[in-house]
Order: structure tokens, then sequence, then C-alpha cells
């Protein structure tokens, strides 16, 4: 789950790591006036929070000197469809906007704690050519990058925050206050399970001072479990329909095309998108009823898979294992009485006690198409999808 900027910062501040004097965050005009009053004298800085990076060069981020012109640029900016170089063409719409002091920049520098998978350690990656993306850097001047890999014992040591200081050309002086900075920075990584802690930049102010101007936060999914804030709060990625699946355990992503799938296990589920989009057609979205599903369980998936009105057929491949074919069958009938089925539907059963359930599919008289390999499951609702749709 990612972070907003805002969100990242109250982290941060939360943690004593330094952050600009903020307003907080609007989601109208009208709250603007008490914001910039919160953030103290102005120049301010305006910015978009979305979740993705190159706001400022998309017009996302914006310094106002008068509370004018700050109102001018909020309006803009509230409700603004944002594209930046990993928005995708089809943007992100600005529903709030950070509002906070702005500083004076004398330099930026990139800072980020990450999780390095080939050496199964956190790692900080750092540049003195903070601002610009790390990407860029990477391939035009790999060598302007820094790296420290982390022992998940002992964490970051003094020894590297030092290297890293003096490689960064932090002055003398403020080399204490980068290293705590720094390790308070690891020390968040670490307690949030984050995947990514990315300061970029991490800026040296006219007056020497070292801030965390902007701030990302990839925490990850697998440990919410024992991240309860994190847990309660709403993923802004989700859709309506892929927040709805969560609530009852079903893994759901939506997508692009035109066939609902309903698979159990995450392995077959993608198994079937790349049957499918082989056969020519294409996955509405990933849907993994998980192992255990029961007729309840495939009833809700059924109606989840319904409310996408892309959908123009559905697949259902359910491989029975731990759960029956027959039992399986028995809860795709419910589901398919209860959710009042329009479009054509093809099922695909394998596993335990599958000719019961294929019979029970066939002596149920609805309407349905039975395949009896993935490859001829994809087919066939290739096939429904065209003759529905011509
Ligand atoms: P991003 O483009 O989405 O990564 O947004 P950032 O928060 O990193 O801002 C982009 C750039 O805007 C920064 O690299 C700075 O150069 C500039 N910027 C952001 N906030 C301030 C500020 O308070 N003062 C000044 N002078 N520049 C700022
Ligand atoms: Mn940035």
């Amino acid at each position: 789950m990612k972070l907003l900027e805002y969100e990242a910062k109250d982290v941060f501040r939360a943690n004593g790591i330094p952050v600009p004097p903020t307003g907080g965050v609007i989601s109208k005009v009208q709250q603007l006036p008490a914001a910039l009053k919160r953030a103290g004298k102005g120049p301010w800085v305006l910015k978009a929070q979305v979740l993705a990076g190159g706001r400022g060069k998309a017009g996302g981020v914006k310094i106002v000197k008068t509370a004018a012109e700050a109102r001018e640029k909020a309006a803009t900016m509230l409700g603004m469809k944002l594209v930046t170089h990993q928005t995708g063409p089809k943007g992100l719409v600005v529903r709030e906007v950070l509002v906070d002091k702005a500083s004076r920049i004398a330099r930026e520098i990139y800072f980020s704690v990450v999780l390095d998978r080939r050496e199964a350690r956190p790692a900080i990656i750092a540049s003195a050519e903070g601002g610009t993306e790390i990407e860029e850097l990477a391939r035009t001047k790999p060598q302007a990058i820094l790296k420290e890999t982390l022992d998940p014992v002992r964490g970051l040591e003094a020894f590297q925050a030092r290297r890293l200081a003096f490689a960064l050309g932090i002055p003398a002086e403020k080399v204490g206050q980068f290293t705590a900075m720094a390790a308070r920075l690891v020390q968040v990584f670490l307690k949030l399970d984050a995947n990514l802690v990315e300061v970029n930049p991490l800026i040296v102010t006219d007056k020497g001072e070292l801030i965390a101007l902007d701030g990302k936060v990839v925490t990850d999914d697998n440990a919410l479990f024992r991240q309860k804030e994190l847990a309660g709060r709403k993923d802004p990625e989700a859709s309506a329909l892929e927040r709805e699946a969560k609530k009852v355990g079903i893994s759901y992503i939506g997508l692009d095309g035109n066939i609902g799938c309903m698979v159990n296990g995450a392995g077959l589920a993608m198994g079937t998108m790349d049957t499918v989009f082989l056969a020519g057609g294409s996955p509405a979205n990933f849907l993994d009823v998980g192992g255990g599903a029961n007729a309840q369980q495939v009833t809700k998936a059924f109606e989840i898979i319904l409310k996408d009105p892309k959908v123009k057929a559905v697949l259902v491949n359910i491989f029975g294992g731990i759960m029956r074919c027959d039992t399986i069958a028995e809860g795709v009938l419910e589901a398919v009485k209860k959710v009042k089925l329009k479009v054509p539907l093809v099922v695909r059963l394998e596993g335990t006690r599958v000719a019961e359930g294929k019979e029970l599919l066939k002596r149920s008289g609805l309407k349905m198409r039975l395949a009896d390999s993935l490859w001829d499951a994809a087919k066939k609702a290739v096939e429904a999808v065209h003759e529905h749709t011509s």
C-alpha cells in the first residue's frame, strides 16, 4: 500500500524526521485560508496529493507568494487531472492538496531505504543529485548513486551513515543531523514493514538545515496483520469493487478486458488470465475466491464480477482440491440462480469428484458451456464474447 505524501510526512514528523511546517491538506478552496494560517508566513507550496511522482514537472507542485495567488492555484489544482510520467495517460484526479510552508533550497539530495531483494536486506540508496528521478539518474549517471546495504539485525551502522554523509557532501557541522535523520528513516522503514521509504528531495536549506521535502512510503500488505493503523486505512488506489471484494476475503483486481474470471488460487488465476490472452481474449479481472471457497463466497464473487459493466462473459475455472467439484458445482448453480446471470457462462472444473460436479451442472438445465480443459474454456469464453456482442 502506498501512502500519500502528507501521510508519509505525518509519519516522518511523528518519528522525529524534520519536515516543512504544514497547514495540512485541503479538499475545498474554502479550507485554504485556515491552512495558510496554520502553515505560517508565506511563501507557501501547494502540492497535489496523488500517488505518483513527477508532480513537479506536471504542474502538481506550485509555489505561491500571496493568499490570492494561493487561492487561484488551489482552485485550478483541486479536481484537475494530473498526468505525470508515472500515472499513465489517464492521469489521476487531484482530490486533496497539501499546503506547506515553502522552503528555501540550497541543495537537493536523493535518499531512500529500499528492500534489496537480491541481497534479502534493506539498503539505503542516496545521491547528491536529488530532485531528479532516480531511475533517470541510474541510466544516465550510475556512478552518482550511492548504496549502503544494511544488516537486518544491526540496522544502519554509524560508520555507514557517516560514509554516506561524506559522500553526499554534507557539511561537517551537519553530519550529526544527517546521521540521526538517516537512522530515523531506517527505523520508519522497519517499523512500518515498508518496501520503500523515499525522500526526494531531502534538502539542505539556505540556512543549512536538513528537511524531508517530499515523502513516499510503500508498505508491504503481507504485514498488514501487524500494522493495525495501516490496515484500517482506506487504500486510495483500490476501486470500489476491489474494496468490496477485500471485505469478504476475495482477491479481486479490476482489469480492462471483458471476460470476467472466477478462479480459486492466485497461480491458477494468473494462468487463466494468460490462457484467455492466448486464446485472443482479454480478462476483465483477476479474481481468486480462495482455497476453501464455499457457495456463499462463489455467489459474492459472481456479484462482484457482474458489477463491472465491461463483462461480456464469465469464465469459471475451479480446481477441486480441498473442496470437491460437486460442492463447487452446487455453489456455482446457487450463485447463477441468485444473481440472474445475463451474460454467457463457461465453466471448467477439474479435480476431486469432477464427473459428479459436471453431471450436476448438466442436469441443472441452466444455460452454460462446460469445458474440458483450460484451453477449451478460454476458447469458449472468447467465442461467447463474440456471439454475445455481435
Ligand atoms: P515530485 O515532483 O512529485 O517528486 O514532487 P516534489 O515534492 O519532489 O517537488 C518537486 C520539486 O519542486 C522539488 O524537487 C523542488 O525542486 C520543488 N519544490 C517543492 N517544494 C518546494 C519548496 O518548498 N521550495 C522550493 N524552492 N522548491 C520546492
Ligand atoms: Mn519528489
